[in-house]
């Protein structure tokens, strides 16, 4: 489960937050979902555990029949093998829309997390299928993209949704852009664009100043010589560190880390399959004429995944 809501403080928390948290194990953790309110256990939060951070449930205990939140992850769950129907889109709140989180001031801000209580802001829910738009009495708004893009990977086949990333509209298949290698000057500033980490992890990774980079494993061609393979002008993905709390920051490095060690242990156990990789998504802008082979995250929007991409309409 991927995120919970911290009993003492209400505040709400994204399972990556386990790792820059201090003392989990002595906090009490529930459903978002005040109504439902079931405990939640932290897990894999420790700081060599191979997989992500999640939440699980109580053996024998389940979500309330209304929860709202375990009726998202059903129907995540769903969209994996099929489209999820209109008439299933009005059950539940699928994440629509990307708002700007409101600014607190960095040196009182310890929170690593968003705002991502459920029903915060339920308005009209556009469904965009073919020519006819059909409106729908829900949506949902967040303040950080993962959701977004849990929705992207999940839901391969519902990507004719609309969505909203801050100004910029359109649907999930317009606003999702893949970073490949032979695209250079395809890109369009605005949306999340995803991209294989390189999987060395100790190079592929660089301070400069006031931003860390991140490589890709795409670029520009490979050229081989006597050493092997080499990329030539790989994507790099520049990040901030000025607009980030060391908090955020500390669990964005670990995130990034934590994916590169899966994708690096099943590779080394021969249980990496070629399409599961460790992916970066972030919120950016293209590349620029002066800086043709750097992506900009636009504020602190980046996360990171270990897992398989499908676009099946290009099959
Ligand atoms: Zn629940």
């Amino acid at each position: 489960m991927y995120k919970a809501r911290i009993r003492k403080t209400q505040k709400i928390v994204e399972a990556e937050d386990l790792k820059v948290i201090p003392e989990v194990n002595e906090l009490d953790f529930a459903c978002v979902d005040k109504d439902c309110d079931i405990d939640l256990i932290p897990c894999s939060y420790g700081k060599f555990n191979k997989v992500r951070p999640y939440f699980k449930k109580n053996k024998g205990v389940e979500h309330s029949s209304n929860c709202e939140y375990s009726k998202l992850l059903k129907y995540l769950n769903i969209g994996k093998n099929r489209q999820i129907t209109d008439d299933e889109f009005s059950r539940f709140d699928y994440p629509s829309k990307l708002i700007e989180k409101q600014k607190k001031i960095l040196s009182t801000d310890t929170s690593t997390s968003d705002d991502l209580s459920p029903n915060t802001g339920r308005a009209m829910k556009t469904i965009m299928s073919g020519e006819f738009d059909s409106v729908m009495p829900s949506n949902k708004h967040v303040t950080s993209i993962n959701l977004i893009i849990d929705f992207f990977i999940s839901c391969p086949y519902n990507r004719d949704v609309y969505l909203k990333l801050l100004s910029k509209e359109g649907t999930y298949r317009h606003l999702f852009k893949s970073i490949f290698g032979e695209s250079k000057g395809q890109y369009e500033s605005g949306k999340i664009f995803h991209g294989v980490l390189y999987p060395n992890s100790k190079k592929s990774i660089r301070h400069e100043d006031q931003f860390v980079f991140f490589q890709l494993l795409s670029c520009e061609r490979w050229e081989v010589d006597f050493s092997g393979k080499n990329q030539v002008n790989p994507y790099w993905v520049k990040l901030n560190k000025n607009h980030l709390s060391k908090t955020k920051l500390n669990r964005i490095l670990e995130d990034r880390q934590t994916v590169n060690n899966q994708s690096n242990l099943d590779y080394k156990e021969k249980k990496k399959n070629k399409e599961t990789n460790a992916y970066v998504f972030f919120l950016g802008n293209a590349p620029t004429y002066k800086e043709p082979y750097i992506f900009e995250v636009v504020d602190d929007y980046i996360s990171f995944r270990y897992t398989q991409v499908n676009h099946p309409d290009d099959e």
